[in-house]
């Protein structure tokens, strides 16, 4: 979505619609729960310096957050049920551009142990946070040349490098090193991190490398992944798409890949095939809106089944499909009609389905989950590897691979102290004050989507 930012009045006035919920229901879906409830509160009474401190002292990303987060605790919002729900994240934009958001974190006393984050994006920061500003001596090793993960191929009209680059300058007083372009994995392996001296691993692996269709002719000219693509654009670097482009896939990424499209190809027609209808199609509601909106047009209930062309794509042989009943994950499944293929010309394909994590070099006893869409987790408490002393951890959008972090984290760190014979403790205040994390009153239980 474009956010539009507010103006100082308008973000009071919005503010003030706010009812402050005695139990926090916007909190507690909030993967990281960020005390929103809090800094809405200070933004009704016009103190957009707290309300800049608040956000900051639970989310590390708040300048990325407040642009692209999908907002789960405005699903949750009480004022929600009758009408429109207060505009959690716009407030929090405005938090971060009317207060003074360029403030530096502190890190507590130095546990003297240094710990290893495998992979810089949304989760490895939150971790390397979560572990800095407990005084932890923190390595971050990236295999790309910037941090950032996916974040990186989020395109520019819905957040740019800036706002990564003013969350990580944040981080400058932590003991937290940023070692990129080094991959881990074959070499060096999880073991020899341990061994050279890390009291504990967090990877964050995440799902850098895309998935294939699998079909004939994908080896095409012209027949692009779409994370390549958006990769690409994002870097400044040079695309070339022709005047009929085809993305393929119905989640966010498709949907970043069609109005990319439409941007970076002028005058193209732009098209979207995907294997369901509207309704099961799992990305943002609000994209596919503004992307109709921008004339892309959308081939529902197709599954591709070829590639044609000779010495470039020209066309996609596609058979409709209707929905069946509802496979496990409760999702009506495609089924083929036989007969029905047609060819939609195309010079361009975007390839958008899917993610996938390259787990090259990592021991199997490690005994990880790779989950359906695709990164891969810890099956113990709290994303616990096989080994005590290794977590893995990500997520489905850049708040929940966060809340994966926090989560791991704390648990890791109650496994540290108890060996260094400490008691546990929760996240001490990261700009220093006197008061640790602490749920906000009337909190009672996660509510996750
Ligand atoms: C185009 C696009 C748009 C999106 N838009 C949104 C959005 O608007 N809002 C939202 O909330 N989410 C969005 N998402 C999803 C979000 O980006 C991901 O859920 C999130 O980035 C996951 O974070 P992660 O840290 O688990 O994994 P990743 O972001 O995949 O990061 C993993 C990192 O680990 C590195 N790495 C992997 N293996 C190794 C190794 N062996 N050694 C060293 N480094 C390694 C990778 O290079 C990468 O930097 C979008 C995703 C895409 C692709
Ligand atoms: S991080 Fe996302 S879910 Fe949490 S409060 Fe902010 S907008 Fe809402
Ligand atoms: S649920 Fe909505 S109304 Fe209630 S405190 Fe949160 S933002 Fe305010």
């Amino acid at each position: 979505m474009i956010l539009h930012a507010y103006s100082r009045e308008q973000a009071v006035l919005e503010a003030k619609r706010c009812i402050q919920c005695r139990r926090p229901w916007c909190v507690e879906a909030c993967p990281i729960t960020q005390d929103c409830r809090e800094y809405i509160r200070l933004i009704a009474a016009e103190d957009f310096d707290g309300a800049a401190r608040v956000t900051l002292r639970d989310d590390p990303m708040a300048s990325s957050l407040c642009k692209v987060c999908y907002r789960y605790c405005e699903d949750a919002c009480v004022v929600g049920k009758k009408g429109v729900p207060v505009a959690i994240r716009h407030l929090k934009r405005a938090a971060m551009e009317y207060g003074r958001s360029d403030l530096a974190y502190v890190a507590s006393r130095p546990t003297q142990e240094r710990v290893a984050v495998v992979g810089g994006g949304p989760a490895g920061l939150m971790a390397a946070w979560e572990l800095g500003v407990r005084g932890y001596s923190v390595t971050v090793y990236e295999r790309e040349p910037e941090v950032g993960g996916l974040v990186r191929t989020i395109p520019a009209y819905r957040m740019t490098d800036d706002d990564l680059r003013l969350d990580l300058a944040r981080f400058r007083d932590l003991d937290v090193r940023f070692v990129r372009s080094h991959r881990v994995g074959a070499e060096p392996k999880v073991d020899q991190l341990l061994h050279d001296g890390y009291a504990a691993v967090v990877l964050a692996l995440g799902t850098p490398d895309h998935r294939t269709l699998g079909i004939p002719g994908e080896g095409l000219p012209g027949v692009l992944p779409a994370l390549g693509f958006l990769r690409d654009v994002h870097e400044g670097r040079p695309v070339s798409l022709g005047k009929e482009i085809v993305v393929i896939g119905g989640g966010d990424v498709a949907m970043d890949s069609v109005r990319t499209a439409l941007r970076s190809a002028p005058g193209a027609s732009v098209s979207l095939v995907y294997r369901r209808d509207r309704k099961e199609m799992p990305a943002d509601a609000e994209e596919v809106r503004e992307a109709e909106d921008e004339r892309v047009r959308f081939l529902f209930l197709k599954a591709p089944v070829e590639l044609v062309g000779r010495e470039h794509v020209e066309g996609l042989v596609v058979r409709s499909v209707e929905l069946g009943p509802p496979d496990a994950g409760g999702r009506r499944s495609p089924v083929p009609i036989v007969g029905s293929e047609t060819t939609i010309p195309c010079d361009t394909v975007l390839v958008a389905v899917g993610q996938r994590t390259d787990l090259d070099g990592f021991p199997a006893d490690l005994d990880l989950k790779v989950t359906s869409q695709g990164w891969p987790e810890g099956k113990g408490p709290q994303h616990a590897t096989s080994h005590p002393r290794v977590f893995a951890i990500g997520g489905k959008s850049v708040v929940y691979a966060m809340g994966a972090a926090k989560e791991a984290v704390d648990e890791l760190d109650r496994r540290l102290r108890e060996h260094r014979h400490e008691a546990p403790a929760p996240r001490p205040d990261p700009f220093g004050g006197d008061t640790p994390f602490h749920l906000p009153a009337g909190y009672t239980k996660p509510i996750r989507s």
